[in-house]
């Protein structure tokens, strides 16, 4: 389909690459584009300098009915919500609605694996991708991950290999199209505030096998019954990861592979590099995707082997005054927290809070309450954190002002030898820009005051 001279509305520019790759992919094609923001120019300056050579119409600071009135197409970011007034507005005029990585994945000439999940999404795929690198293949990383694929389009041949990390807001507006390995980590709530029910969630998640073919794998989570159940909604084949009735699983401390009824070990866990039970669950599914892609087991352990890992998940900066120093930023669910209490060695100071996802943290307060030496908790999430820690026996509790306040505290309470986190199990918003900028605030006062 041309797009020349069409009236192309972009809706939310946002700051991850996706409307500025969609608004550039529509620009050199020749048509007509209106990108339009709630922020305004100085929150969105990163995106509009990628965009300045680009000849584009923009409507920052607020949204105008008669520009959507005019589209022949709506772009909608995934951070849009289907309540929006405009939204709505588009609908019922039926105009078309459409979004960057649907546009993508309808066009792509090769293969694509897609993950999803609640935690562990960004590592799967990463892991994903350098099993597929190792095996060989040219692959390109897009999605909630990386960029935006579009502009690449032309540059990726049939035989490379796709892989996106996709988010339950970018799933949502799917149809039609699936990848052919679509991999499932897990599930758990989040994003109920714009979801409204768990339903809702699970079933944005699920367009990511929904119209997969029989040829197409799904990777799914054997240890979650939910997740598990997904094979009945798809007729593609499914591997389970994660129980021992399934293709890929764990026992006696060796992560091994069943295919035809054969078991081969694929490595021992110890090899895999990052620590704990989650990174060996991310193995497990990767190593599925690797097996669905008939990459050797050898190859699939030597990529696991040099998988280094992604920065501010659980990230181990080194020993600073005695203490051992985790940067977590990236854990903004009680999941991903509770994964890093698992994993540290005692005793632990958990520095914890942020702002609210209204997540329910009663099974990460027991886990405090079991294995943490201090927790100081800072942010809206606080109260909440606290009064979940049950019992308050064992642990002392602190409430830090902000983030630098915190790490005074963690040092004046830590002893030698302990293990210091930060795992906030909340987001960043309203305090942060988003949860890098948290880690650098982090590092940097942890540098000043673990002298
Ligand atoms: P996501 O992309 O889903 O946010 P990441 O791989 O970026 O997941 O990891 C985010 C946080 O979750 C980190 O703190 C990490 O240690 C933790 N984590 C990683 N894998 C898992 C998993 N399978 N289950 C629970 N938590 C996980």
């Amino acid at each position: 389909m041309s797009f020349a001279n069409k009236k192309i509305v972009v809706m939310g520019l946002g700051l991850f690459g996706g409307g500025v790759g969609v608004s550039k992919y529509f620009a050199s094609q020749g048509a007509r584009v209106l990108v339009t923001d709630l922020r305004d120019e100085s929150q969105l300056q990163e995106s509009l300098e990628a965009l300045k050579d680009f000849s584009i119409e923009y409507r920052l600071g607020k949204h105008c009915e008669e520009d959507f009135l005019k589209a022949d197409l709506v772009i909608v970011n995934p951070g849009v919500p289907d309540n929006s007034p405009f939204l709505q507005l588009v609908q019922s005029r039926n105009i078309p609605i459409d979004t960057e990585i649907h546009i993508f994945m309808k066009q792509v000439k090769a293969p694509m694996i897609g993950i999803t999940g609640s935690n562990g999404k960004s590592t799967t795929t990463a892991m994903i991708e350098h099993i597929l690198k190792t095996a060989g293949y040219k692959t390109w990383l897009g999605g909630n991950i990386g960029r935006s694929l579009l502009e690449e389009l032309p540059n990726i041949k049939p035989e490379d290999r796709v892989v996106l990390e996709l988010s339950s807001f970018q799933l949502e507006r799917i149809s039609n199209i699936s990848p052919h390995i679509a991999v499932i980590t897990n599930l758990s709530p989040n994003h109920l505030d714009r979801h409204k029910t768990m339903e809702n969630y699970a079933r944005a998640k699920q367009n990511l096998l929904r119209y997969q073919k029989e040829r197409d794998f799904c990777v799914l989570n054997g240890r979650d019954v939910e997740v598990r159940s997904w094979n009945n909604i798809t007729p593609s084949q499914s591997m389970i990861f994660g129980s021992i009735e399934g293709d890929v699983f764990i026992q006696d401390g060796w992560m091994i592979a069943k295919k035809q009824g054969t078991r081969i070990p694929i490595m021992q866990t110890s090899d895999i590099p990052l620590p704990g039970k989650v990174n060996q669950e991310n193995a497990m599914a990767a190593s599925c995707v690797g097996i669905a892609q008939e990459v050797p087991c050898e190859t699939i352990a030597s990529a696991l082997k040099t998988f280094s890992g992604l920065p501010h998940r659980l990230q181990f900066l080194g020993i600073k005054a005695g203490r051992k120093i985790y940067e977590d930023s990236d854990a903004t669910t009680p999941e991903s927290t509770m994964a890093a209490i698992e994993t540290l060695n005692q005793p632990i100071v958990l520095l914890a809070g942020g702002s609210n996802k209204n997540f329910s943290y009663e099974k990460l307060g027991k886990a405090i309450a079991q294995k943490v030496k201090v927790a100081i908790l800072m942010g809206e999430t606080a109260p909440m954190l606290e009064q979940s820690i049950l019992p308050k026996d064992n642990i002392q509790i602190v409430r830090a002002e902000n983030i630098e306040k915190a790490i005074e505290y963690a040092r004046n309470l830590s002893s030698e030898g302990d293990s210091v986190v930060l795992s906030p199990a909340s987001a960043s918003f309203g305090m942060f820009r988003n949860f890098v900028e948290r880690a650098e605030v982090f590092k940097k006062f942890i540098n000043q005051y673990f002298v």
